[in-house]
């Protein structure tokens, strides 16, 4: 890149804790380069009681965004201005950009990355059954953004039965689309004519990488699309059993590469270089 004519780079702040090992800062400044944006992206160890004056910092500093990370998604959205419909559908919140008059925005973009890379493997969500496994922030994103997509029905299966029976309450609440909880027996099984299954649990979440999602796997059938949100490393356990019965898999990375595209679309104005990002995901895996 050639020497720069100003010393006042455009910022973007990822927040979280732990967050040392998150891949995204590597991602987005492999992005910016390759567009030769003159933009930082700076990740920072922000613990709970610290998340208001982090913002104010953000807002001083005048950072054009910012992303959340654990613990932040939920507890970030008083100290922000307004939020998009859909990360108030949500409630949660992983992506902060600076509008034109200074105020911040929240949106989620995990959901809408989940969505891209299920479209961009050819499935048409209109109608879907979905199967989704967890209730956690992954899976309430995935789920809220499925049913605005037009899947026609959701069930959510999670470990904590209580709190899969609370989101799936919400997500029929904001969406109107019909989503059960199930509870998580020792045999669970997808019910016949899911089409959509998703592993939206941190099971094979490194270092754990071995552990199979407990499920009956002879209720997986080749007619299925069936992901994971783990992204490193991508081929897990779930996946490969999947594929075994002959399912069409999907892993974590193609969501977590898109997650990143939308917001980086948002901050910058540009497409971005998906491919360039993807890559350098990538390169941090293999030498992790
Ligand atoms: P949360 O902590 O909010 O939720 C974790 C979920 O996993 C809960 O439903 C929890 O169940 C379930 N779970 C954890 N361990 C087990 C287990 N041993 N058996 C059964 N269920 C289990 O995390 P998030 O939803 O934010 O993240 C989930 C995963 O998604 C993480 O691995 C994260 O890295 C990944 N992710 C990937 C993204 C991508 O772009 N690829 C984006 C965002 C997240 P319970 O409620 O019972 O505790």
């Amino acid at each position: 890149m050639p020497a720069p004519q100003t010393f006042l780079s455009e910022l973007i702040a990822l927040f979280g804790q732990p967050v040392a090992e998150n891949p995204t800062q590597y991602m987005h400044e492999q992005a910016f380069a390759s567009l030769g944006l003159q933009w930082r992206y700076i990740t920072m160890e922000v613990p709970a009681e610290k998340l208001a004056d982090a913002v104010l910092g953000l807002r001083a500093m005048n950072f054009a965004g910012a992303n959340c990370t654990i613990p932040h998604k939920v507890a970030v959205i008083p100290h922000l201005d307004s939020l998009t419909e859909t990360a108030q559908k949500i409630g949660a919140v992983n992506t902060l950009v600076r509008q034109k008059d200074g105020s911040l925005l929240g949106e989620n973009t995990d959901g809408k990355g989940f969505i891209q890379a299920v479209t961009e493997a050819g499935m048409d969500l209109r109608g879907v059954r979905a199967t989704i496994f967890g209730a956690g922030g992954a899976a309430r994103a995935i789920s809220v953004e499925l049913a605005l997509a037009g899947a026609s029905s959701i069930m959510l299966v999670n470990r904590t039965y209580e709190k899969g029976e609370r989101l799936a309450a919400q997500i029929t609440n904001v969406t109107g689309v019909k989503t059960t909880a199930c509870a998580w027996d020792e045999n669970c099984a997808i019910p016949a004519g899911t089409q959509l299954v998703v592993n939206a649990t941190s099971i094979a979440l490194a270092p754990n990488i071995k552990d199979l999602v407990p499920i009956d796997y002879g209720t997986i059938t080749p007619d299925m699309l069936v992901c994971d949100v783990i992204p490193n490393p991508p081929d897990t356990p779930f996946l490969q059993r999947a594929r075994a019965q002959g399912a069409r898999t999907l892993d974590g990375l193609g969501m977590l590469v898109y997650q990143g595209a939308i917001a980086f679309q948002l901050w910058t104005g540009h497409d971005a270089p998906t491919d360039v990002m993807r890559a350098a995901l990538e390169e941090v895996f293999a030498e992790a």
